[in-house]
C-alpha cells in the first residue's frame, strides 16, 4: 500500500518539487500551503496532488487538517516540515513581530506537524520525518537572527526526536538547503545574490529537485539506518 505523506509548503518552491519527488517514489501525496490558492490550484491541475490550506504555525490547525487527511487519504506515514517565511533585518530593525513569525512557522510549524503525526507513527512502528533547515542555520547569516535561530533550533528539534523515533522504526532527519533558485531567493537584491553566487564553490544555485531527491532518499524504506542526521545540499558552500 502507498505510503501517505504530508508536505508542508508543498505547493509550490522546494515544497513542491518535495510533492513530486515524493509522488514519484510512489507516496501518495497531499501537499499544505498558507494562502497562495491560485498557485495551489494550478499545482493541483498540474500534478493530481491534493493540496490543503492551513498555517502551520496554528498548533490546532496542524491536529485538525492531519486527523482530516488521515480520514481522507489514511494514517500519514511521512511527514516533511519544509514550510517556511523570512522576515529579515538587522537586529536594531527587527521588530518582535518580525522574530516571533519566524519561530512560530518555521520551528513551531515542525513541533506542531510532529505532534499530530509522530504518536501515530511510533504506534504503526513505521514513520518518516523529515525537517527543512537551512545552511543559514548552519552557518547564521547578517540580517537573519530569527531566520538562523529558527533553523538552527529545527537541527537540534530534530537530534532529538530522533532519539523518540529511533527504537519505534521512525527517523527525524533534516536537510540544509544552500541558495536555491525558488521565489524565496528571487527577492534576495540582485547585486547581493550575486556576491552570494560568488561564494558556492559549484558555481550556481542549486534546483529544487536536487532537495527533493534528498528528502526521497531519507523518506525510503532503503535510508532506515538514517536517522538524527542533518545532510547538507549546498553546492560546497558550507562545509564541516
Ligand atoms: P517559498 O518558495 O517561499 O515557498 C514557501 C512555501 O511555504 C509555500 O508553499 C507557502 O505557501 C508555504 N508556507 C509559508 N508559510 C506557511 C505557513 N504558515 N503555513 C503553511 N505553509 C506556509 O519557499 P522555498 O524557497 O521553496 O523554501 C522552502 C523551505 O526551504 C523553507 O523552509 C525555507 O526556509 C527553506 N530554504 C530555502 C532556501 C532557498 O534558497 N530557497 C534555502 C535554505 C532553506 P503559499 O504558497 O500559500 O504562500
Amino acid at each position: 500500500m502507498a505510503r501517505i505523506a504530508v508536505v508542508t509548503g508543498g505547493s509550490r518552491g522546494i515544497g513542491e518539487a518535495i510533492s513530486l519527488a515524493l509522488q514519484k517514489a510512489g507516496a501518495t501525496v497531499v501537499a499544505n500551503y498558507a494562502g497562495n490558492d491560485e498557485k495551489a490550484r494550478a499545482f493541483t491541475e498540474r500534478t493530481g496532488i491534493a493540496a490543503r490550506k492551513w498555517d502551520v504555525g496554528d498548533h490546532q490547525a496542524c491536529i485538525d487538517n492531519c486527523a482530516a487527511i488521515a480520514a481522507e487519504f489514511g494514517p500519514i506515514d511521512i511527514v516533511v516540515n519544509n514550510a517556511g517565511i523570512t522576515r529579515d533585518g538587522t537586529l536594531a530593525r527587527m521588530s518582535y513581530d518580525d522574530w516571533h513569525d519566524v519561530m512560530r512557522v518555521n520551528l513551531g510549524g515542525c513541533f506542531n506537524m510532529a505532534k499530530a503525526c509522530f504518536p501515530g507513527m511510533v504506534e504503526r512502528g513505521w514513520g518518516r520525518i523529515v525537517n527543512i533547515g537551512s545552511i543559514n542555520g548552519q552557518a547564521g547569516q547578517y540580517g537573519q537572527v530569527n531566520y538562523a535561530a529558527a533553523k538552527s533550533g529545527i537541527h537540534g528539534f530534530t537530534k532529538a526526536l530522533a532519539q523518540e523515533g529511533a527504537k519505534k522504526g521512525v527517523t527525524v532527519n533534516a536537510i540544509a538547503p544552500g541558495y536555491i533558485d525558488t521565489d524565496m531567493v528571487a527577492a534576495v537584491p540582485a547585486p547581493v545574490l550575486e556576491k552570494i553566487v560568488a561564494k558556492i564553490p559549484v558555481g550556481r544555485l542549486g534546483q529544487a529537485e536536487e532537495i527533493a531527491r534528498g528528502v526521497a532518499f531519507l523518506c525510503s524504506e532503503n535510508a532506515g539506518f538514517v536517522t538524527g542526521s542533518t545532510m547538507s545540499i549546498n553546492g560546497g558552500q558550507h562545509m564541516y
